[in-house]
């Protein structure tokens, strides 16, 4: 957010100055008189409207319809393909400079839009007002990172060292460059960050991008390519399609002309498109960024308040819906039940409702599908575990007509699937362990490994770092035990099953994921 003093992130959202609610409310009003619109695709910088479209519903009323959208076709895809290919030529040799000033114009756009945009992200995902600002936030400065790492690289030309030649003088010089049509696929719960972010970066990079987003949040991705088109980055440069993943989606996977793809979703999509990608010619770059089982470890020596405070943070904030959500709570047996107390105290204590009101922290998840899951996980808790607090859907009231479910805190027998399975919803399973070596074991024994958060003593917390396997951690952080990462401060990835590229977005080795490297090496005659 624009302010002197103020900078909106994750871990300073709790307490936002006055004028950024004044700003939502204002921006609310404005975007609210203008729900149900039809918005096309956009294909080399054309509207493009297709036969099938869909209707975009708030999750937190879904009488709300909040904006029509295209079901596109395979041909739909292919169009954006050829529009991203005919583009590569002029993008690809434009200078770098030149495309960095480009995507810092975008950046700006969406600061000077971050209250209307934030008021849709809030309304299409169900998401409370300070995250889906921090959403549209975090969007504009993945941009910016991305154009200061090309900065700071100066392009990435490197020269090299020479061969010792006699009578003849070598130049060698090491360059990155773009690889051609890049997809970007993103899931509907950072429908801002996980669009923006990789695209972000494949442009500044050299690498025209077709965006493909989720069918529960088509409208905020939309507002991110507005922002692309509006900043004069050129026709067919950016392509914004919409529809189903299992038909537009899988056409452009499939689509020989496709030079590499960032995929951000979950485990099983995320696989498939890897082993789909695979059938191509030869092997292409393939970033994928998947889910997460993340577990906060508490030890006898931590500072309870911090761990509740934030556990249930990371637990609760969007709804469990965060690839980052603690969603394994392992807390030593000393401090066990004082911890458990005060985890259910804070729990029943979050305000549940729309989340565009300004003292609602927990809304809706997001479709019908999840509603269902999250019903059939606390069945499934109920038969062998004991819930604590929640386990239930919010059906009175102003509930009637939304997705709401309490937020619910169970223990669960270690040996149950669910302390294996990313459930993606307000869920969070508790166990009491006798060691911190235990918790350890534990932690690291899931296909998964995005983030975690341990709680304890400074020489606790070293041991925590060197042991756990994860991409993105967090020691002793009220702000969120494994939520809350910002780019520049925490760049974000997954190991094993939670990412494929080993390297995170928003860090220093992030843009090179989207350039090839070439050696041009010059020989003179001395
Ligand atoms: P999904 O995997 O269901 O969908 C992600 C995207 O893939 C959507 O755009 C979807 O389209 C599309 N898709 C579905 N099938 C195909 C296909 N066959 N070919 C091409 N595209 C396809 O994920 P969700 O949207 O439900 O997001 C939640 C998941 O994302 C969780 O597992 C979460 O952990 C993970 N995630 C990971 C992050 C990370 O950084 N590691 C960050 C955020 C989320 P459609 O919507 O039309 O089906």
């Amino acid at each position: 957010m624009a302010s002197e003093a103020f900078k909106l992130t994750y871990a300073t959202m709790f307490n936002p100055p006055e004028e950024l609610h004044t700003r939502f409310d204002q921006a609310l009003t404005k975007v609210k008189a203008n729900l149900g619109k039809e918005h096309g695709m956009i294909i080399d910088g054309k509207e493009r409207f297709s036969t099938e479209k869909f209707e975009d519903r708030s999750p937190s009323n879904t009488d709300i319809v909040l904006g029509v959208f295209q079901k596109g076709t395979a041909q739909d895809a292919a169009d954006a393909i050829a529009a991203a290919r005919k583009a590569f030529p002029t993008w690809s040799h434009t200078p770098w400079q030149e495309r960095v000033k480009l995507i810092r114009a975008a950046a700006d756009l969406m600061d000077q839009r971050i209250f209307e945009m934030g008021a849709a992200l809030a309304m299409e995902v169900g998401k409370n007002r300070t995250e889906a600002l921090g959403d549209v936030a975090e969007t504009a400065d993945l941009f910016r990172y991305a154009c200061l790492q090309m900065q700071k690289n100066k392009g990435f030309v490197t020269r090299m060292g020479r061969d010792p030649l006699v009578g003849y003088k070598a130049t060698n010089i090491s360059v990155l460059r773009p690889y051609g049509v890049w997809l970007v696929i993103s899931p509907f719960n950072f429908p801002a960050a996980l669009t923006g972010g990789p695209t972000g970066a494949a442009l500044v990079t050299g690498n025209p991008v077709v965006i493909k987003p989720a069918t529960d949040t088509p409208w905020t991705a939309r507002l991110i390519a507005e922002c692309l088109r509006d900043a004069g980055v050129p026709d067919g440069v950016f392509n914004y399609v919409t529809g189903p993943g299992s038909t537009l989606g899988q056409a452009l996977i499939e689509h020989p002309d496709v030079c590499g793809v960032t995929f951000t979703g979950s485990y099983d999509v995320g696989m498939k498109i890897f082993r789909d990608f695979a059938k191509g010619k030869w092997v292409r770059p393939t970033i994928l960024e998947l889910g997460g089982k993340n577990p906060a470890i508490v030890s006898r020596h931590a500072d309870l308040e911090s761990a509740a405070v934030g556990i249930v943070r990371s637990a609760f904030g969007l709804q469990g819906q965060k690839c980052s959500a603690c969603s394994r709570i392992l807390v030593e047996a000393p401090v066990y039940d004082k911890l458990v107390s005060r985890l259910v105290e804070l729990t029943e204590k979050l305000t549940i409702g729309d989340p565009i009101d300004r003292a609602v922290y927990m809304g809706p998840v997001v479709n019908r599908n999840s509603y269902r899951d999250f019903q059939n996980f606390c069945e499934e808790i109920n038969q062998e575990g004991k819930i604590l607090t929640g386990g239930k859907v919010l059906v009175e009231g102003a509930y009637a007509k939304g997705y709401f479910c309490a937020p619910t805190l169970a223990e669960l027998p270690l040996r149950h699937r669910l302390w294996k399975h990313e459930m993606f919803v307000p869920i969070s399973t508790l166990a009491r362990v006798d060691s911190l070596a235990e918790a350890m074991q534990i932690a690291n024994s899931v296909d998964y490994g995005l983030t975690a958060g341990f709680y304890g003593s400074r020489k606790e917390t070293e041991w925590f770092f060197d042991q756990i396997e994860a991409g993105v951690t967090y020691a002793n952080r009220p702000q969120g035990a494994t939520t809350g990462a910002w780019p520049g401060f925490q760049p974000f990835g997954g190991w094993k099953g939670s990412g494929s590229s080993g390297k995170n977005a928003g860090g220093v080795h992030y843009v090179q994921l989207y350039m090839h490297e070439q050696i041009h090496t010059l020989i003179t005659k001395t």
